[in-house]
């Protein structure tokens, strides 16, 4: 029974990989796409490549938030361009008019000029000009009125086209969202890859001259499974966020905090060395074990939580880091946890 559930589970793993595989391809505005799949990904499945429910809960929040945005967006992106269209259209229109206007009067010039070839008295030719003022005043009327017409037409196209502009904008920034965790407001794996990849670039410019130092910290909450048992999911939400906005008042501008699964975050501490970011941990530890704590009926129960630190390697990936810095959480959590180890 056990095995078929798993089975059936392992299955269902593959099918979503090869869906979110599927649509990026499907899909014509596709860096939005790619970049939900991506996260998809790598929130439906552990390092191991297992689906897990909390993953699958992640994603389904995550898309239900995004997705009714994207397409109010979407529809008002629609809207804005059917009525740029719309403008272009009435000045074709009116372009076309006022060329057929001003063609009629031409071949009339024609036939003018034949009457006044033709014209015997001074007061035939008297009439013939006062026709021809009168007529061309009618055009100049008309153009003018036509010239008006366009300028209108002209500034709302421009004003269309601004509008177009900034909800693509606000498609781009919206994709932007993906790189943050929804519960915490904090970066997620996706956040946390892409500031990665810009204190990499650092540092492999600083690796030319004085070697610039970037440790990494792996953090993982103690006993939280006890606390959630205990004072139910919602009170472990509420300590998943308080530590959070905590820990990252507690550290400096530069650095980062994501959210790397469940209970577990990352830092990047960039120009820290070693020993002084196990300090930097240390010393968050021991201010959030004074304050952070939840209560009922039985008592209080106190959130802390354990951390390794590693030192990047210039040219690893971020893994390779963590895998140290995960080696060195290890020994955190088996010398009695609350306490931060470095690889
Ligand atoms: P340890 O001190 O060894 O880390 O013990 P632990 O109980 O924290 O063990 P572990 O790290 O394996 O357990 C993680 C638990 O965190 C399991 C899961 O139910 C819970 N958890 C993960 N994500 C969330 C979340 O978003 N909200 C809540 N409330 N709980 C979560
Ligand atoms: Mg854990
Ligand atoms: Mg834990």
């Amino acid at each position: 029974m056990l095995q078929h559930r798993q089975h059936l589970t392992n299955q269902l793993g593959g099918l979503c990989q090869e869906l979110t595989e599927g649509l990026a391809d499907l899909s014509e505005d596709d860096s939005w796409v790619k970049g939900q799949c991506e996260v998809m990904r790598s929130q439906l499945f552990e390092s191991d490549g297992g689906l897990t429910a909390r993953g699958v809960r992640s994603v389904s929040q995550l898309l239900l938030g995004t997705r009714e945005r994207q397409q109010e967006l979407r529809a008002a992106r629609k809207a804005a361009r059917d009525a740029l269209k719309d403008s272009i259209h009435e000045m074709l229109d009116e372009i076309a008019s006022l060329g057929a206007q001003t063609g009629r009067f031409s071949s009339q010039l024609d036939g003018y000029a034949d009457e006044i070839d033709r014209a015997e008295s001074l007061e035939s030719l008297a009439g013939t000009v006062r026709q021809m003022v009168a007529e061309s005043r009618a055009v100049h009327e008309g153009v003018s009125q036509a010239q008006a017409r366009l300028a209108l037409e002209h500034s709302r196209s421009a004003e269309m086209q601004a509008r177009v502009v900034e909800l693509e904008d606000e498609i781009r920034r919206l994709s932007d969202e993906v790189s943050t965790d929804p519960l915490t407001q904090i970066a997620n794996r996706r956040g946390l890859q892409q500031a990665f990849e810009t204190e990499q670039a650092k540092n492999q410019r600083a690796a030319q001259g004085e070697g610039a130092t970037l440790a990494v910290a792996l953090i993982d909450i103690d006993n939280f499974k006890k606390l959630n048992d205990r004072l139910g999911h919602a009170s472990g939400d509420a300590a998943l966020q308080f530590l959070t906005h905590r820990v990252a008042q507690a550290l400096r501008p530069g650095d980062t905090l994501a959210r790397y699964g469940g209970e577990e975050f990352v830092v990047l501490l960039p120009g820290t060395p070693l020993d002084e970011a196990q300090r930097v941990l240390t010393r968050v530890q021991r201010t959030l074990s004074a304050e952070l704590f939840m209560s009922d009926e039985q008592g209080q129960v106190f959130v802390t939580f354990s951390a390794g630190v590693s030192l990047y390697r210039p040219g690893e990936r971020l893994e390779q880091s963590l895998e140290r810095a995960d080696e060195a959480l290890y020994e955190a959590k088996h010398s009695g946890k609350n306490r931060t180890c470095a690889a």
